[in-house]
């Protein structure tokens, strides 16, 4: 019995333009005999679908379940029409006007069909540098504006040659509607140049790998901005880069071809091996393996390696043609903004490279490297940058107006969010000089156009001093500061899509308390709305300010003055530092230039001190990363904190110092003092937040900031809080650091102001 057709309307939201949904759809109602159209336009993808009502199920139910690899489908909606006949199922033109609401795609790493293709010599563009297809290559780098179209990239000026128009415009081909195809023929070209701009002559891939083996630096322009690589295997080449970026100790990044030569570095477990070839290709930190071939001052003292997947076919020439594992790290002097067009990294890393492989496609916008790694079986989050921005996170609270919210200083992301959808920005860096400042402005603007978002609420940190703030408060809108800790403890609650109240664990460096104190060791029972301090480490003075973070025996002397007041044990500290530190104790003594923090990882920064560990960082962080890495895992000791009650609870740190000073007075190995203080600072966490829930009803626990990026501590108070019968939240898709501070910050601000 012939069925009645049906039409349907049918719309698509979500990241579903520039990752070869349109013909996907096509291919799918064709297959299903359907007829009639699938677009683009400003809020994704419409389609209108004519048939039998079982046909019509099966698309609809394959718009989500079967959609290709780089879409993310968010909403499905249909309505009916009535039936209007026709021939055949077609793809039509894009639609421009309208709200802006469609999501552009993020960079892609090479697909596998086209290394395949790269490698084929009888393939058209067999080793070219620029190859792509609708599942892979650049997306948000080189978009200029929506909707997403080859002429509104930095790919418009180049005209395709007749045989990519005919891919282009094929259904049936994989490179049908990729905005940025191209081919030997009419795409991008690469050039090598010297240290001073001069175009070399011959091959460029060769060229630039001869210079690398001769232990030449090479400025290497990627998706995002440029990197500078070097032979990760010669200890010259890595050591005169380093003095050449005036970065001492912080680990460079590795990049090598595959999965068997990044398992050469590290040790790669199944969720290592999943995250490494995500098509986002961050970099992921990795247990090194002893042995591992690389060049000490690759990441001096540190048993990890951060390593990423050669994932742009240049990459994939590079690393082939180099044998070795090259360090790739970011194309600037340290604390700069990574370099993105060809005059900036030609003037800015003049001095930096020997020779620079670059190429004619634009890069619309700088994006680094992500970075992340595998904690308890599943991935976290380091750095969000590259390969999943602009990709919005998706809540489950509408903001009822659009957001800006600023971000803080350090590690510094935006965010703009409107409807569910909070579009936490690329990575933009320290907002400490004018690069870096000049390049969140411009980041905020951009994304702002891309997105189509006028800010009406205007969220910032309390911290007077960040320039972020500064820039918060010379912005119209209403505006609405956010407490450090609270944004973090939000953040994490957004990450999870869990609503509050929830006893929220912030621990971290530093941020702005309420106080006009420095927080940083916080229990927080927080809702989206607001917070209450109900318990946090004791505070000590920070003698020197800025100095005591780069500093941290400055830490061990105040926490050891105000754990034993004047009648101090030698540890050994005095010694070091001689009349340095009789005036940092008095200045302590005095409060003279020595802010008050309740800091959680300035105690770790004072007992890698205590312990021997290193007295000075030349990163923020290096000394609690160290002690993490000392951690003794065969030792389940811990030490004993008491906590006193009152409103806030005060958490004695005192005793964790008294009690490490103990144990290396009586000469207990360093790897069993660091394990025992780890498990004490789990404990207390236990402890603390026990006593608020039998106060507060509360059984959810949020752990956020960036101290929980200590794996070790991490894991033991997941472990610790789970037997206690909590439940944990722990961040997913944006970092626990500061680097996921503006998502929180967009989330309060939205619940406070309407
Ligand atoms: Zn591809
Ligand atoms: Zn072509
Ligand atoms: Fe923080």
């Amino acid at each position: 019995m012939e069925v009645a057709p049906r039409r349907l309307c049918i719309r698509v939201e979500g990241v579903v333009q520039g990752v070869g949904y349109r013909p996907f759809v096509y291919a799918l109602a064709t297959r299903l005999g359907l007829v009639g159209h699938v677009g683009n336009d400003t809020r994704g993808v419409f389609i209108e679908a004519e048939g039998p009502p079982r046909a019509l199920d099966t698309l609809v139910a394959g718009l989500t379940a079967a959609a290709p690899p780089l879409a993310r489908v968010d909403r499905v909606s249909t309505t009916s029409q009535p039936p209007a006949g026709g021939q055949s199922f077609t793809i039509v033109a894009s639609r421009s006007p309208g709200e802006r609401a469609v999501l552009v795609a993020p960079d892609a790493g090479i697909c596998v069909d086209c290394r395949r293709e790269m490698a084929d010599p009888a393939d058209r563009r067999h080793r070219y540098p620029f190859i792509n297809c609708t599942n892979c290559g650049p997306r948000f780098s080189i978009v200029r504006s929506t909707p997403y179209d080859r002429a509104r990239t930095t790919m418009a000026g180049f005209l395709l040659c007749a045989e990519c128009a005919g891919d282009y415009a094929d259904p049936a081909d994989r490179r049908f509607h990729a905005q940025p195809v191209c081919c030997p023929q009419c795409g991008p070209r690469l050039t090598l140049l010297d240290g001073t701009g001069l175009a070399l002559q011959g091959e460029p891939v060769a060229g630039a790998v001869d210079r690398l083996r001769r232990g030449e630096i090479v400025a290497v322009k990627g998706l995002g901005g440029f990197h500078l690589a070097a032979d990760a295997t010669d200890e010259a080449a890595v050591a005169r880069l380093r003095a050449r970026k005036h970065r001492e100790e912080r680990p460079f990044a590795l990049m090598v071809s595959d999965l068997a030569a990044a398992g050469a570095l590290g040790e790669v477990s199944d969720a290592e091996a999943t995250l490494l070839t995500d098509v986002a290709a961050p970099i992921v930190l990795l247990r090194r393996r002893p042995g591992a071939r690389v060049a000490q001052s690759v990441a001096p003292g540190s048993p990890d390696l951060g390593v990423m997947l050669a994932y742009t076919p240049l990459h994939v020439l590079l690393c082939a043609a180099a044998g070795v594992p090259l360090v790739m790290t970011s194309g600037n002097i340290s604390d700069e903004p990574i370099a993105y067009s060809d005059d900036d990294a030609l003037r800015r890393l003049a001095g930096l490279a020997d020779a620079f492989l670059t190429s004619d496609r634009p890069i619309r916008t700088r994006v680094d490297d992500s970075v992340a790694r595998v904690a308890r079986g599943r991935p976290l989050m380091l750095r969000r940058s590259r390969g999943h921005v602009p990709r919005p996170v998706t809540v489950p609270w509408a903001f009822p107006r659009p957001v800006l919210a600023c971000g803080p200083e350090l590690k510094n992301t935006f965010c703009l969010a409107t409807g569910y959808n909070a579009f936490v920005s690329h990575h933009i860096g320290d907002l400490e000089n004018y690069e870096t400042l000049q390049s969140y402005l411009h980041g905020i603007t951009l994304l702002a156009e891309l997105f189509d978002i006028v800010p009406e609420v205007i969220a910032y940190d309390l911290h007077p001093e960040y320039l972020s703030t500064k820039h918060a408060l010379e912005c119209t809108g209403e505006l609405v500061g956010v407490q450090h800790h609270h944004a973090h403890i939000v953040s994490c609650l957004a990450d999870n899509g869990v609503d509050g109240p929830v006893i929220g664990v912030a621990f971290d460096g530093l941020g702005w308390g309420e106080d006009g104190t420095l927080w940083g060791g916080e229990f927080l029972v927080a809702t989206r709305a607001g917070y209450q301090r109900v318990a946090h480490l004791s505070a000590v003075p920070m003698p020197g300010g800025a100095q005591a973070v780069r500093q941290p025996w400055r830490m061990a002397a105040a926490h050891l003055q105000a754990a034993y007041g004047s009648d101090l044990p030698d540890v050994g500290l005095a010694g070091r530092h001689g009349r340095r530190w009789t005036d940092v104790l008095a200045m302590a003594n005095a409060g003279v230039s020595s802010p008050r923090t309740s800091s959680m990882g300035r105690l770790f920064d004072a007992v890698a001190s205590l312990v021997g560990v290193r007295d000075s960082v030349s990163y923020e962080g290096q000394a609690a990363v160290e002690l993490e890495h000392l951690v003794d895992p065969a030792e389940k000791g811990s030490y004993p904190v008491g906590v006193v009650d009152g409103a806030p609870r005060q958490v004695c740190g005192a005793d964790l110092i008294r009690a490490v000073v103990a144990d290396v007075g009586r000469g207990v190995a360093a790897p069993v003092v660091a394990a025992r203080f780890h498990q004490a600072v789990a404990d207390l966490v236990v402890d603390v937040c026990g006593r608020t829930r039998r106060e507060r009803q509360l059984n959810v626990v949020a752990l956020s900031g960036g101290v929980f990026q200590n794996m070790v501590l991490l894991d033991r108070c997941v472990t610790g809080l789970t037997a206690a019968g909590f439940e944990v939240l722990t961040h997913r898709t944006v970092p626990p650091n500061d680097g996921g501070i503006s998502l929180g910050q967009a989330v309060v601000a939205a619940a406070r102001a309407g």
